[in-house]
């Protein structure tokens, strides 16, 4: 049995007061839920947010770290200081891989970096549209899966999450259907299988990102294999976010 995680991507969006103005409104909206709800605001929200989300069922996360422990490094944030606050990050979004030179090898340090300092990264990953169209999306989610987890064992896998989001359909309102995105995670479930076991396997949640709304969880939710949501658009407004939270199958 594994805890559907609902988790909000509010990427820049927000100032520090918006933010808190949000999580206030959520709070009451998802007291209720079994699931696990994370948000994860802008840098300079993430402090502010997570004092205000203290005795929630809410918990509060970063968008991107550094793999270093300290140095030289103009404008990033290390994974001990991310420890310091939280547990959450999510590691290698698709704007990050797309705009910011992110990797599959810098992806890989940066899931290492936050497993040696007892973080809970969510490996993101998926195709492009015209490697879809290519019929290369299998391969793909091998190649940013293996290279993502690579030097990984079970051990380290307990606290991992995997965030399937096809890049096509993130903030284009066009959703995988439910059928399309159950094969690719029963994939990503099987490979999982290959590198670290049965066990480890059903044991991690493997979400769906890309244009989720309350419209669709339900049956995305449906699906064997998809185990939560990484929701960006539809994260912003605390009234359609806990509409999806509160999906009831
Ligand atoms: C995302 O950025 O992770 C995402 C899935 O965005 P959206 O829900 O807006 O497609």
């Amino acid at each position: 049995m594994r805890t559907p995680i609902i988790a909000g991507n509010w990427k820049m969006h927000k100032t520090i007061e918006e933010a808190i103005d949000e999580l206030k409104k959520l709070q009451p909206l998802v007291k209720d839920t079994t699931n696990e709800v994370v948000i994860y605001p802008s840098f300079f929200a993430v402090k502010p947010c997570i004092d205000t989300i203290q005795g929630s069922n809410i918990s509060v996360g970063v968008q991107n770290m550094h793999f270093e422990e300290e140095g030289a490094y103009t404008g990033e944030v290390s994974p001990k200081m991310v420890g310091e606050i939280t547990r959450h990050v999510l590691i290698g979004h698709s704007e990050r891989r797309q705009y910011y030179n992110e990797t599959d090898e810098t992806v890989n340090n940066k899931m290492k970096a936050a497993i040696a300092h007892g973080l809970c990264p969510t490996l993101c990953i998926g195709e492009t549209l015209e490697q879809r169209e290519a019929e290369k999306t299998l391969e793909i989610i091998r190649t940013q899966l293996g290279s993502g987890l690579d030097g990984f064992d079970a051990d380290k896998m307990k606290d991992v999450v995997i965030a399937y989001e096809p890049i096509w359909a993130i903030g284009t309102g066009k959703t995988a259907t439910k059928e399309t995105a159950q094969e690719v995670h029963a994939n990503i479930r099987m490979l999982l299988k290959e590198l670290f076991g049965e066990e480890t396997a059903e044991k991690t949640r493997i979400l769906y990102g890309g244009s989720v709304k309350p419209a669709n969880i339900v049956e995305l939710m449906s699906m064997d294999d998809i185990d939560g949501g990484l929701i960006g658009g539809a994260s912003l407004k605390a009234d359609v976010f806990s509409d999806i939270v509160n999906f009831n199958l």
